[in-house]
């Protein structure tokens, strides 16, 4: 890794632990020309398929894209930023878990209801009703009765 400060290509590290729960590596290298210090983070890079939307096209996934679908249903809910970030963290995991390069966009809307689920009923239900577009107003009702077992 080069030097950002002289260029030099002769960099060694000098400190190296763990962060994120083990998701990255920071590291502290130490230019063997100038002497200055500075930080890298490593972490792995995971591949995220592409999601195919309702009208058979094909996106990159989007996180901007989860996290505004989720903050819209959690809107005044009280659910605070971290328990928000881990439920996009799970539905991230698990997209990565299917192992598929493509995955539709109805599927990782089942991901965000099973995570919002736990994490709030108001909100899933908010969800639900947007993602699903419900048949009709019966089924909307079995889905919010069925959250009472
Ligand atoms: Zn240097």
């Amino acid at each position: 890794m080069h030097c950002p400060f002289c260029e030099a290509q002769d960099t060694k590290v000098i400190d190296s632990r763990l962060v994120a729960d083990g998701a990255s590596v920071r590291r502290r290298r130490e230019c063997a020309d100038c002497g200055e210090r500075f930080t890298t983070f490593e972490m792995a890079e995971l591949i995220m398929p592409r999601v195919i939307k309702s009208d058979g096209t094909r996106e990159p996934f989007n996180d901007d894209k989860l996290r505004n679908g989720l903050l819209r249903a959690l809107e005044k809910r009280p659910v605070g930023i971290d328990a928000i970030e881990q439920a996009i963290n799970q539905v991230k995991a698990s997209l990565r878990a299917t192992g598929e390069r493509e995955v539709t966009s109805q599927f990782i809307g089942g991901l965000v209801m099973d995570n919002l689920k736990s994490l709030d009923k108001v909100a899933y239900i908010r969800f639900a009703s947007v993602y699903r577009a419900f048949d009709d107003i019966r089924e909307f009702g079995e889905e919010i009765a069925r959250l009472d077992d």
